[in-house]
This record gives C-alpha cells, structure tokens and sequence, in this order.
C-alpha cells in the first residue's frame, strides 16, 4: 500500500512557467495587458474560435456569456442536472429560471431528446455542458437554435477536446473554458470565452464595469485618461501573472494531454470490461479530454454504498471524489422548483454510483497501477 496519500487532481506546473510569471513580476504591468492579450490570440488560435475573451474564471465567462446573450427575468435557460453548481447559478444570476434537461445513460451528457422536451416559448438559451471534457452532442442541440434561442457551451472541462475535426470551440456559438487549479490547463483561477467577434466585443466592456476603454490602452503613452460607461459590468478581467502561466500551459497542452492519455489508457484497459464497474462511455468520432475519470459501480454486487467505498480508497491513501452532486438535489434549487431527486431518473440513479479516480498529466501508469490495486481491493474486500 501507498505510505503517501495520493491527491485527486494536483496541477502540472513546470520551471517554465515559474519563468514566465517572474518575467511578469520584473515588467512594470501587472493587470490586464500584454500578455493577456497574447493569450488571447494563442487561445484563439489553438481551438480555432472567431475571438477569444480572457476572464477571471469560467463561472465569469458563462454569465457575461448570458448578459451578452440578453438573457434576463421570464426567461428559461436550459442546461443538465450533472454539472458543477456554476452552470446554474448564473441563470439565477441573471434573472432567468433555470430548466433541466435529463441526461443520457451512457454518457452522462444532456440528452438532447430531452431537451428538445423542455423548449418552450420563454427559452432564450440552451446550455449544454461537455462533461469530463467529452463534447455534448452538439449537432443535435445546435439543430434547435432559433432566433431567439442561442446555445452557450460550458467547456470547463475541454481542452483539448473535438467532435470529429472541429475543436471544441470552433464554433459561432459562445463557448466558456476555465482554467482553474484543478482542470486540464491552469492559470491557477482563471477563464476564457470564445465566439463570434461582435459578441466578445460586448463581453469585453460587460467584463470590465461597462468601460468603453480599458486601463492598457488608457494609460499607454499617446493614451487619454477619459472612459464611458455604458452598461453598469462587472469586474471579470484576467490579469498579466495569470495570463503568464496560460502561455505556458497553453505551449504545452498536447504533451500535457498525451501524459494524462497513459493515466486513461491504463485505467481503460483495465476497467472497460469489468463486471462490477462500469466508466462513463466516449462515443466513437469525438476526442474527449478526459479532465474527469468517471467509473460507476455496480451496487447490486457490493454490501457498501458509494460514499463508504470513496472512504475506503481513502484509508488506502488513494483520494477520490464525485462528478456532481446534480444540481436539483442542492438545497437552494430543490427548494426554489420544488424538485425531488427522482425527477431526473438518470442523473440521480448516475449520482448514487458514481467515483472519479485521481487523474493528472502529473500521474504515470504506475500511479494509475496503484489506483486499479486499490480499487480492486475495496470490491473484493466487500463483494455481497
Ligand atoms: C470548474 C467548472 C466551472 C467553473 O469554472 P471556474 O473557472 O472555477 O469558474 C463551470 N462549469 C463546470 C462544469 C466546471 O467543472
């Protein structure tokens, strides 16, 4: 057994980007300038959106995406039970009613059958997210946009993912990343929202208190001290230290995601065909960036439910977490529509089994060896 615990999701963080963030401490700007705008254009670039957006986190991405959307009070917004309280809370934010849309079995993603159920004459907005980084089925959802209805993706969990020889991101609608600590690439709290130029341009005065100019281009010699403000925004912007480590990050994406495929890898050759267990499905033609390792288990066959077999790991020094509570079973939301757990039967059924095992580009195959002993050892120990 492991003498050191093993953490969920630690960062991958090399000298490089040490490098690059004290560059920026010896440069006299350290808020939103040139190195944010830089890691817009290489954002840009590599998911291969229209424009891109940097921004303080994905929740800051997602609700700017709904202002700018003009999504306000009597309007419904469609998105999935399994997702992280954020994807919700900024429909409440808004003003709107947050409607949910039952997922599919396989793949925990929104099932876009249901969603097409729960349209109405008051949805302004469907937004479906790309759970554990596998892209939604987007060709579907993108066949019920309206005029009035427009689709804003959460791709928190993306990068780098595609659907077939599109990057997720490439794309005319609204798209928002995030680059929190523990996901695929970090900035430590940080953000990007991509889409169609004349949207971003909204999104980009809403993301700092509705300024018409931002301090970057005001304080540069030549410069004028004088603003507008037009719409009363918010205070979203990235800054130049965290925009320091995105370069980085972003230059080594594809070797940071080949070392977190060998963690995939080991696990699927091991767990695809296991009877008590059962991974959350990727469908052929997509490429998922695997920033969740989802299994469910097989209760029927186990004396201990999932929480006990999570504490389990743990006393084998093996942590492992649960990709998500769904949203209708939060106090705030069951409270406010009255929902109950069995109203999204497939979200709540997924919820009961469901474990995500360590994962980071970080880990080797023999860290992923050590997480299959642990694993196996738990469904041995209390087999019925
Ligand atoms: C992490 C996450 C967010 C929020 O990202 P932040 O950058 O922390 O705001 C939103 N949606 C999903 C699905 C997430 O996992």
């Amino acid at each position: 057994m492991r003498t050191e615990f093993l953490a969920y999701a630690p960062p991958c963080l090399s000298d490089q980007e040490r490098e690059e963030v004290l560059d920026t401490l010896h440069k006299d700007w350290l808020s939103t300038g040139p190195k944010t705008k830089l890691f817009e254009e290489e954002f840009a670039k590599y998911v291969r959106a229209p424009a891109a957006l940097a921004l303080n986190s994905c929740t800051a991405g997602l609700h700017i995406g709904l202002k700018v959307l003009g999504v306000g009070v009597g309007d419904e917004v469609i998105t999935t039970p399994m997702t992280f309280c954020a994807s919700a809370n900024v429909i409440e934010h808004a003003g709107a009613r947050v409607v949910l849309a039952d997922i599919d079995e396989d793949t925990c993603l929104i099932s876009p059958a249901e969603v097409e159920k729960k349209m109405s004459s008051r949805t302004r907005v469907l937004l479906p997210v790309h759970y554990g980084g596998q892209p939604a089925e987007m060709d579907q959802l993108n066949s019920l946009r309206r005029e009035s209805v427009r689709v804003l993706e959460d791709a928190a969990h993306c990068m780098p993912s595609r659907l077939g020889a599109k990057m997720v991101g490439e794309t005319d609608n609204l798209v928002a990343f995030s680059f929190y600590a523990n996901k695929n690439m970090t900035t430590g709290e940080g953000g990007m929202l991509t889409g169609p130029v004349e949207l971003l341009d909204r999104a980009r005065v809403m993301a700092l208190h509705g300024m018409s100019r931002d301090a970057w281009k005001r304080f540069q010699k030549g410069g004028s001290w004088e603003y507008d403000v037009e719409v009363p925004g918010f205070k979203y912007n990235m800054n130049d230290i965290q925009a320091s480590l995105g370069l980085v990050q972003l230059k080594r994406l594809d070797e940071l995601y080949a070392r977190r495929m060998e963690v995939v890898e080991t696990y699927e050759a091991h767990f695809a065909k296991h009877e008590e267990i059962r991974p959350v499905q990727v469908r052929r033609g997509v490429q998922s960036s695997y920033h969740l390792y989802v299994i469910r288990l097989n209760l029927e066959t186990l004396r201990i439910d999932r929480d006990q077999f999570i504490v389990e790991m743990a006393e084998r020094n093996i942590a492992a977490s649960v990709h998500y509570k769904p949203i209708h079973m939060h106090s705030y939301y069951a409270n406010k529509y009255g929902w109950r757990p069995e109203d999204f039967p497939v979200a709540f059924d997924n919820f009961k089994r469901m474990v995500s095992l360590p994962i980071s580009s970080r880990y080797t195959k023999e860290e992923a060896s050590e997480v299959i002993s642990v694993v196996e050892d738990v469904l041995k120990r209390f087999r019925r």
